[in-house]
C-alpha cells in the first residue's frame, strides 16, 4: 500500500517534507519513504491511498497516562475488577482518536496493564503500544498512598521494585512530592530505588514537582522527571548533560488550575469556614503557581536541551481522555514550533523507551505506526484535532470519525 500526503512531519524535531509517499509492507513496516511521483512509478501495482491536503507523521506517544485510573469515579463502589477493566480499555483506545498508537502508564492498579497487553496478544483486543509500571511506589503516607505502594527504607523499596518486575513491571515509578517544599523519600531511599532497577536493567520515573525533591531525583539518577513543575535553568542543564528526560504535563496543572479557580468563583458568597472552600483555596494556592512556572519558564527550560516528553497525565472525573493535541499546543503557545513540540511525542519517547529501532520516526524500516491529520501541521499545531487517518503497524485502527478496534482489519 502507498500512503501519499501533501505534506510529511517525520518527527525529529527538523524535517518537513512535501510530496512524499510511504511504502507500506505487509508486515506493517514502513518499506520506502520518498517523493511521491518516484514511489508511484517504481511500484506501479501496488494500492494508493491519497490524503490529499494533509499532513503524515509517526503516531504519537502519550509518556504520561493512567489508564485504570478510576478512583476519581463518583461511583467509585461499583468499580470491581471486570469494571476497573473495561475502563481501562475504553480509556487506552480512546488513543486512536487522538492520533496515539503507543502510551507509557505511570501507575494503574497491580498487573491491570500487564492484563491489558496479554488479552492484545492473545487477539481479544485492539490497544496502542503500552509500556509500563505496575504500580507507583511512595512512602508510608506519601503522594498518592492508598492508590500506591507505600514502602519505607531501602529494603522494602528493593523488595517492592523485585515484587513489581515479577509480576510483568516494564518501567518504575516513584513518587516523592506533593504539593509542599518538603520531599518524601530520603536521599538514600531515592539512591537504593534507581539503583536497583538499573541493576535489573529497568528504567525509572519519578513525580517531583517541587524543590529540593527534584534536586534530590536528579541526583539520584532517575531516567525521567514527571511534572518537575518548579525546575530551575540550571537543574534542566544538569538532566540535559546526565541523559535524563522531562515529563513536564503542563496540561494537567493547567487543567487542575482552571478547575479550582472556576469552583472558587462559583462558591464565591460561601462563608470562609466553608469546607470545599478550604479544599478549593488550598488547592488553587498550588496550581496557581505551578501552571505560571510553565508558562514562564518552559521555553527556557527545553532550549538548554533536556529531553521534553510529551505526556497528559488526565485523572481527574470528566477530563477529557489522553489530550495530547492539547499538551502539544501549550508547548507551541509557550514558545515551541509545532515541528518541535512533534518531536516530544514522536522521536523523545521512542528513544527514552528505547525502542527507536522499531518506531518514533516516519523512516524506512519503522513501524507503520502513521498519523494523518488535514492541513499543514506545520504551521498549525491546532490541525492535531482533525485526524483523518490512524494506521497501528500498517493497519487501519481509526479513520474519519470510525475507530477499528474489533478486528485487525488490514488497510485496503
Ligand atoms: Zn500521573
Amino acid at each position: 500500500m502507498i500512503l501519499c500526503a501533501e505534506y510529511c512531519i517525520t518527527g525529529d524535531g527538523k524535517t518537513v517534507l512535501k510530496g512524499q509517499a510511504a511504502l507500506l509492507d505487509e508486515e506493517g513496516k514502513i518499506r520506502e519513504l520518498g517523493p511521491r511521483e518516484e514511489i508511484l512509478s517504481r511500484f506501479p501495482e501496488e494500492p494508493v491511498k491519497d490524503m490529499g491536503e494533509a499532513t503524515m507523521l509517526p503516531g504519537l506517544c502519550d509518556m504520561h497516562v493512567h489508564l485504570g485510573y478510576w478512583f476519581s469515579q463518583p461511583d467509585g463502589f461499583n468499580y470491581n475488577e471486570y469494571l476497573k477493566a473495561a475502563f481501562a480499555i475504553q480509556h487506552a483506545q480512546a488513543a486512536f482518536e487522538r492520533g496515539i498508537t503507543s502510551v507509557r502508564d505511570m501507575t494503574s492498579e497491580r498487573k491491570l496493564c500487564a492484563t491489558l497487553k496479554l488479552a492484545e496478544e492473545k487477539g481479544f483486543l485492539v490497544l496502542p503500544r503500552i509500556t509500563h509500571v505496575d504500580n507507583g511506589i511512595c512512602m508510608t503516607g506519601g503522594h498518592g498512598h492508598g492508590e500506591v505502594a507505600e514502602v519505607d527504607g531501602p529494603w522494602e523499596i528493593r523488595k517492592e521494585i523485585r515484587r513489581q518486575i515479577r509480576d510483568g513491571a516494564e518501567w518504575v515509578k516513584v513518587l516523592t512530592t506533593h504539593r509542599t517544599h518538603t520531599p518524601e523519600f530520603t536521599q538514600e531511599e531515592l539512591n537504593t530505588a534507581v539503583e536497583e532497577c538499573h541493576r535489573r536493567g529497568v528504567k525509572c520515573g519519578v513525580h517531583a514537582g517541587t524543590q529540593p525533591g527534584i534536586q534530590m531525583s536528579i541526583d539520584a539518577g532517575f531516567d525521567t522527571i514527571e511534572h518537575g513543575t518548579f525546575m530551575t535553568v540550571e537543574q534542566a542543564r544538569q538532566m540535559a548533560e546526565n541523559g535524563q528526560a522531562w515529563t513536564p504535563t503542563i496540561l494537567a496543572y493547567t487543567y487542575l488550575y482552571e478547575v479550582c479557580k472556576k469552583a472558587l468563583e462559583e462558591s464565591a458568597g460561601k462563608p470562609a469556614g466553608d469546607p470545599t472552600m478550604q479544599t478549593e483555596l488550598k488547592n488553587y494556592e498550588y496550581f496557581e503557581p505551578a501552571y505560571k512556572a510553565y508558562r514562564d519558564h518552559f521555553k527556557e527550560l527545553y532550549d538548554t536541551g533536556v529531553t521534553v516528553l510529551a505526556g497528559t497525565d488526565m485523572v481527574v472525573c470528566g477530563s477529557p481522555l489522553l489530550p495530547l493535541d492539547q499538551e502539544l499546543g501549550y508547548m507551541v503557545k509557550y514558545g515551541l514550533t509545532p515541528v518541535q513540540a512533534i518531536q516530544t511525542a514522536t522521536e523523545n519517547p521512542a528513544k527514552v523507551l528505547g525502542v527507536e529501532q522499531q518506531r518514533g520516526l516516519l523512516k524506512e524500516g519503522l513501524d507503520a505506526d502513521i498519523l494523518v491529520v488535514g492541513g499543514d501541521l506545520s504551521q498549525d499545531i491546532t490541525r492535531l484535532q482533525d485526524v483523518r487517518l490512524v494506521l497501528l503497524g500498517g493497519k487501519t485502527v481509526y479513520e474519519d470519525g470510525v475507530r477499528y478496534v474489533g478486528t485487525s482489519r488490514m488497510v485496503m
